[in-house]
């Protein structure tokens, strides 16, 4: 048998990572491969339970907290049941310590782990996990959809109440109503230069 791998799948938002993850894990099911799916624990309300796209609902097995270490979790896991796919959506909000115990998993207990992620924050920076999973992962698959002007499309741009906004905490909080929209970098700071000149003439 081959050796098991820790495996990234990155992309911008509405790429189509969730719709990857789930034609993996219905052609892994397929195969007789045992394959649970595990998501961390983002906003306790909510429903975190699921993962819905395109009208297709799947249960997420596992919840990950942020104080979880996925090592013990999945090594009690293996008690009772057989695995040998673990599949992880949103993948960069795990943490450093999360993304090496996942390793673990992989290189010790030799399972195969999947995660599927974004690259950068809506600052075009890298999120912590997604760090770790680019110094760590082997293979690294790049999930991409083209902007409107033709380039890949690599950034997250926030918008509150109709308006980009380009600082603030990496996940929105309660009380900012974000939403994202995916565009090239060249468009992300076209949109930026926009905006700031805006605000500055705006004053
Ligand atoms: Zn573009």
């Amino acid at each position: 048998m081959l050796p098991a791998y820790l495996k990234f799948c990155f992309g911008a938002m509405g790429c189509g990572k969730t719709r990857k993850l789930q034609g993996d894990y219905f052609s892994k099911i397929e195969d007789n491969f045992e394959t649970i799916i595990m998501k961390p624990v983002i906003d306790k309300k909510a429903d975190d339970k699921t993962l819905a796209r395109d009208g297709k609902e799947l249960r997420v097995d596992l919840l990950i907290e942020p104080d979880t270490n996925v090592y013990l979790l999945i090594a009690n896991y293996l008690i009772e049941h057989n695995l040998d796919f673990i599949l992880i959506d949103e993948a960069q909000f795990l943490s450093k310590r999360q993304i090496e115990e996942l390793s673990d998993v992989v290189d010790i207990l030799g399972i195969n782990v999947i995660c599927y992620g974004l690259r950068t924050d809506f600052r075009g920076e890298l999120f912590e996990g997604s760090k770790r999973l680019f110094e760590m992962a082997d293979p690294i698959e790049a999930i991409t959809r083209q902007c409107s002007c033709g380039n890949n499309k690599t950034y997250n741009m926030r918008i509150a109440n109709g308006v980009p906004i380009f600082s603030g905490e990496q996940i929105a909080i309660d009380g900012i109503d974000a939403t994202y929209q995916s565009l090239c970098r060249k468009c992300y700071k076209n949109a930026k230069k926009k905006t700031l000149s805006r605000n500055t003439n705006g004053k």
